[in-house]
């Protein structure tokens, strides 16, 4: 087959389904929403959202309205609850694609009470981002909303002490609205601890494969592969430096190959002399400098011929995003979010 790309983005959305499962399986009684926001990680939110849907996820959660009223046209009868709530001259378009704010701020709370839609309140308990405060929650008590939801702020450090802070305001928050569902944990928090589960979890980066359980081993199924191609061979006998700024010396005898990736793909440019690849199964160092559309790594360490046009794993079975993030010294968020438009995409 002849394609027109030599890097492919796989996703295998039965992952997805899979991993959906699994995170109903560990919250129990808990009703287990989808976050699909940022085009649902990176990874299309139009192909991720109905396989969620199918899998029996009724509840979806994305940043903004523009997210929301274009996830509205693949999704029709979920509900869809838009994080950064509700502001002024809005109201019609919720009303419209039957959208659920978050309400965050006293305002958007006002703004709600004369709209009669349904909506979610989010209670700040310490993150200092988003969300109403404790004081302000208490004049709500009567408002009837579908959630109270709060956010952790360190939900990935089982030991931090704010985990308990936190908890305290939900305790409290519990005693406010003593009939209303609450939603607390997103991926960390759904495997921190069970009594995080309440009424409803929200995952993001579980459902696409990240481990909710840093320092563990993942208990999540890998979504996400990307498979590039040699594009040339560079055969060194002498000693040479490769890439912009010279950055790196080889010094002994070797090949080096260019594999057509680099920043404006996502391949973030901290990972210059840091990333790694994977060549017939074997992990080798990326070198020098990370170009706008390529990469040079070391395959001296191949045994057996090595030839342009061979395969390359970037992400995959052997490199996962999660370690690909440690190696830019970021988090697998990110490498997902920031994922190339110009490789082809092919979805399983
Ligand atoms: C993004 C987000 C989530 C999902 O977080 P993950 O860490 O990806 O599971 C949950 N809740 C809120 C408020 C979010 O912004």
């Amino acid at each position: 087959m002849t394609t027109t790309s030599d890097t492919t983005l796989t996703i295998d959305l039965s992952a997805v389904a899979e991993n959906y499962r699994i995170l109903t399986a560990q919250a129990k009684k808990a009703q287990v929403a989808a976050v699909v926001k940022a085009d649902a990680y990176g990874l299309g939110a139009a192909q991720v959202a109905p396989v969620l849907r199918d899998a029996g996820c009724g509840l979806f959660f994305v940043a903004t309205l523009d997210e929301a009223i274009a996830l509205r046209s693949v999704l029709t009868n979920e509900t869809i609850a838009v994080l950064h709530g509700l502001q002024t001259g809005q109201v019609e378009l919720f009303r419209t694609h039957k959208l659920m704010p978050v309400l965050n701020t006293p305002l958007q709370v006002h703004l709600w009470q004369e709209a009669d839609i349904p909506a979610i309140l989010h209670v700040d308990t310490g993150m200092n981002r988003l969300g109403v405060s404790l004081t302000e929650a208490e004049q709500y008590r009567k408002s009837g909303f579908r959630f109270i939801m709060t956010h952790l702020a360190c939900a990935d450090e089982p030991s931090h002490p704010k985990n308990q802070e936190q908890l305290a305001a939900i305790k409290q928050l519990q005693k406010l609205f003593p009939d209303t569902p609450i939603s607390v944990a997103n991926s960390y928090g759904t495997f921190l601890s069970s009594d995080l589960h309440y009424d409803l979890i929200r995952p993001g980066m579980a459902l696409y494969g990240l481990n909710p359980q840093p320092g563990k081993k993942n208990p999540m199924n890998t979504v996400v592969s990307l498979t590039s191609k040699i594009l040339q061979i560079h055969t060194v006998d002498s000693p040479q430096t490769v890439g912009y700024g010279a950055s790196y010396m080889v010094e002994r005898p070797g090949k080096i190959a260019t594999v057509p990736v680099g920043y404006a793909d996502g391949y973030l440019r901290a990972l210059g002399n840091r990333g790694t690849c994977a060549v017939k199964g074997k992990i080798v160092p990326v070198i020098g400098r990370v170009s706008m559309d390529l990469i040079s790594i070391d395959i001296r360490s191949i045994e057996g011929e090595v030839r342009e046009g061979d395969a390359v794993e970037i992400l995959g079975q052997h490199i996962t995003a999660d370690e690909l993030a440690e190696c830019a010294g970021t988090i697998g968020y990110e490498i997902l979010t920031r994922l190339g438009r110009r490789y082809r995409r092919v979805y399983i």
